[in-house]
């Protein structure tokens, strides 16, 4: 359902991704594990042009686009059927929780006011905040901070949402409630590309596992593949650090 192939990125002579080939598929949960630097956030970003790749194409919803050459359109594409998660949440400060939901229903997608609400308000029933809709961000822990981000990319029912490291600017008591969030998600068919330092929630929740070192795909798998039976050193390593 979404193809990437060859991609390419690199910031001055820094090369970050160097040929990355990925296929995830309608509802799955694929989640991308790496050390520090490896360019996970870079791929995440490049796939929906927040970051624009040096070569490589996209296969999304049956069109074919060139990453080194897209047209308006084809990046308009992009950003109509993804939606993305931050580490820092992105929200807008000005505006209350129910707005920030809203947001991207009304401006983007030109739905009108109240069934925008509407909308917004069973996204966040989904994720715990129908009683904070009218609370500012600033009144927010960070984990009902990251719960509002999630239920705005909810709204715009895309066809994948990309999570960049979801959990990591949380401090370690509010990173449960977050991932709780995901996995309920992930069990409602969502396709979901995941990067993440969380090794628990990976294995817990994923369909496919990809591990990235130095911008390249070292190995893939199944979680039972990538935490138990993994091939290469590197990953091994990793794990054995981490875990
Ligand atoms: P982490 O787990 O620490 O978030 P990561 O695997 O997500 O790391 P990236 O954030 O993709 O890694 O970064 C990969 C490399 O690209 C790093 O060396 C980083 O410094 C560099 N990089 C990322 N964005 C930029 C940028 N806008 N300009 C210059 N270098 C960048």
């Amino acid at each position: 359902m979404i193809t990437i192939h060859n991609v390419h990125k690199a910031f001055g002579r820094h090369q970050v991704l160097k040929g990355i080939h990925l296929t995830v598929q309608k509802g799955e949960v694929v989640t991308i594990l790496g050390p520090s630097g490896s360019g996970k956030t870079t791929l995440l970003r490049c796939i929906n042009y927040l970051e624009r790749p040096d070569e490589g194409q996209v296969e999304f919803g049956g069109k074919t686009i060139d990453y080194k050459h897209p047209s308006k359109k084809d990046i308009l594409f992009l950003r109509r059927h993804t939606a993305m998660v931050f580490q820092q949440y992105n929200l807008f400060s000005h505006k209350n929780v129910l707005g920030n939901v809203t947001e991207g229903l009304t401006v983007a997608r030109k739905i009108p006011k109240r069934e925008a609400e509407e909308i917004a308000m069973a996204q966040l029933e989904r994720v715990g905040l129908a009683d904070k809709a009218g609370h500012y961000p600033n009144q927010l822990s960070g984990g009902q901070k990251q719960r509002v981000g999630i239920a705005r990319a909810l709204a715009i029912n895309p066809d994948v949402i990309l999570f960049d490291e979801p959990t990591a600017a949380l401090d370690p008591e509010l990173v449960g409630e977050v991932l709780e969030v995901l996995l309920e998600i992930a069990e409602t068919g969502v396709t979901m590309i995941v990067v993440t330092h969380e090794m628990e929630f990976a294995r817990r929740v994923s369909d496919h596992v990809i591990f990235m070192d130095q911008g390249v795909i070292v190995e893939e798998g199944s979680p039972h593949q990538i935490f138990y039976q993994s091939r290469e050193e590197r990953t091994k390593k990793f794990l054995h650090r981490v875990s």
